[in-house]
């Protein structure tokens, strides 16, 4: 199989150089050319295996130029019980009479991002050295909070890379700040930026494509590559447990092989929801896509109307992780919307850069509309929803879950749909405490970030993740910030270079 650009057809390169590149020349996205299937049959033999069997199972599909050794030897080492607190790698709750919460947070970082960013640095390395790559990769992320920390833990003391996060200074929660700040490793480095996460995320590519830089890092002996999730190496990771949560609601009988689930994620830079819509173009029995957003709901606005538009007021949510105007999986989505046309991608997203907003045809409307629903919720609606689901059934929502929560109710509300239905449950609480705390007890919590975990303990019942508690004795090594501007000085600093 090979890859192609959203924005050049011509482009047509393996799954390893697709990955050890991170992003196309031209400014577009990698792309299989082609979604591999899953039958009923392989899903069924799935349900038997453990998550990293299904894991290399699927990989295999999509990552053909790599050996059935080296693919193992990737979801081996990333998916054990030594990084996450459980066997299952993914959990699944039961929340109510046929929703269940797919936890994708028990990995190091207790957020999602850890799904992917434990097998990237694999895949990466793996990469490089299938195509004769002796370079230094150094990994560019911008994060709203989540990603940073998953990319430094899984990037960490890895030979023959350096990461460097960047991370708007105003937008992340305490905890994650002080993940991050706190980061060890010989590799690493962190920068706040004075700006916001698109700001960050812009500087990043900005910094990927511009040939003057990559000159001066190649006649160094290093390259760029990207953790995020505008790489494929993020993007397959995630296919696979929408799948696997499949494959063990049909091992526990709770659904019957072939029975359709509908999907509900909350979303900022829709990679999760597409890897749930590559699970469903790959024949996983999936209904309604459902695109749950905070306050800043481009997404909603651009699922109902077919426009995108994101000449509008930017604002910070107890979500942060969601709070995104520039999403850049879409472009992806898109590109197979539109029937691969990488000069209808090339023209929107031209568009885009130049004015902020532009307009898909009305056949992709339609097609957007068969497979997604889109919805928000404001921070009042999150906390109650927190509240609310605390009482009924003792089970504690971060504020990023809690947002697909609403918008599910709404939308069983509005349709009278009661398919089974997955919610991506995509943070540990622990992570947003403060937060969290608010809305469970009705008043802004003044404790301090550590003594709101142990609160947080009292009223939940779960367990401390032992890698947010420690934070508290680790050294703050990344209190610096920057201009949005500067941040090409502190790649050029950090490198020496
Ligand atoms: C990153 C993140 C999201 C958004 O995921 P996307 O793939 O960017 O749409 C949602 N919740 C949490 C907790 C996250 O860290």
């Amino acid at each position: 199989m090979y890859y192609t650009s959203t924005r050049d057809n011509n482009v047509k390169i393996t799954s390893a150089q697709a990955i050890a590149q991170g992003i196309s020349v031209d400014g577009g996205l990698f792309m299989p050319e082609e979604i591999p299937s899953i039958t009923l049959d392989e899903i069924s033999k799935l349900s038997e295996m453990k998550y990293n069997e299904r894991a290399a199972y699927i990989f295999a599909k999509y990552l053909t130029d790599f050996t059935d050794e080296e693919i193992h030897y990737c979801t081996d080492n990333a998916y054990t019980d030594k990084k996450f607190s459980t066997d299952n790698i993914a959990e699944i709750s039961h929340l109510f009479d046929g929703t269940y919460m797919l936890e994708l947070w028990h990995g190091p970082t207790c957020a999602f991002k850890d799904m992917a960013l434990q097998i990237l640095p694999y895949l990466l390395t793996t990469s490089a050295k299938k195509i004769n790559c002796d370079k230094k990769i150094v990994i560019l992320v911008a994060t709203s909070g989540d990603t940073g920390k998953a990319a430094l833990e899984g990037f960490k003391d890895v030979p023959g890379t350096e990461i460097m996060v960047f991370y708007p200074e105003q937008g992340v929660s305490p905890m994650q700040k002080r993940q991050m700040t706190t980061q060890e490793g010989e590799n690493v480095a962190v920068c706040a930026i004075k700006g916001n996460f698109d700001d960050a995320q812009n500087g990043v590519k900005a910094i990927f494509t511009n040939d003057e830089i990559k000159a001066v890092l190649d006649g160094k002996g290093m390259m760029f590559s990207s953790a995020n999730s505008i790489n494929w190496g993020r993007l397959a990771p995630q296919i696979i447990y929408y799948i696997s949560a499949y494959a063990t609601l049909v091992a526990d009988e709770e659904i019957k092989l072939g029975d359709k689930i509908n999907i509900v994620v909350p979303t900022g830079n829709f990679g999760n929801i597409l890897a749930a819509y590559f699970a469903k173009q790959m024949g996983l029995p999936v209904g309604k896509l459902i695109c749950a957003s905070n306050k800043n709901k481009i997404l909603t606005d651009f699922i109902n109307t077919g426009v995108y538009d994101r000449n509008r007021d930017f604002y910070t949510t107890i979500s942060p992780s969601m709070d995104i105007l520039i999403s850049s999986n879409l472009e992806r989505l898109l590109y197979l919307l539109c029937g691969k046309n990488d000069a209808v991608i090339r023209d929107w997203f031209g568009k885009l850069a130049t004015e902020g907003r532009y307009e898909v045809t009305d056949e992709v409307k339609a097609l957007l509309k068969e497979s997604f629903v889109g919805g928000c919720c404001d921070d009042e609606e999150t906390k109650a929803t927190i509240a609310e689901v605390y009482k009924k059934y003792s089970y504690t929502l971060d504020t990023h879950t809690a947002v697909a929560v609403k918008v599910y109710e709404d939308y069983k509300k509005a349709t009278g749909d009661t398919t089974r239905t997955i919610i991506a449950s995509t943070a540990s609480p622990y992570k947003f405490s403060a937060s969290v705390l608010e809305a469970l007890e009705g008043k802004e919590c003044t404790l301090d970030e550590f003594d709101m975990v142990d609160r947080l303990h009292e009223l939940s019942q779960y367990e401390i993740p032992e890698a947010l508690a420690e934070l508290k004795n680790k050294e703050i090594r990344f209190a610096g910030s920057v201009e949005k501007t500067e941040m090409k000085d502190f790649v050029f600093k950090t490198l020496g270079v």
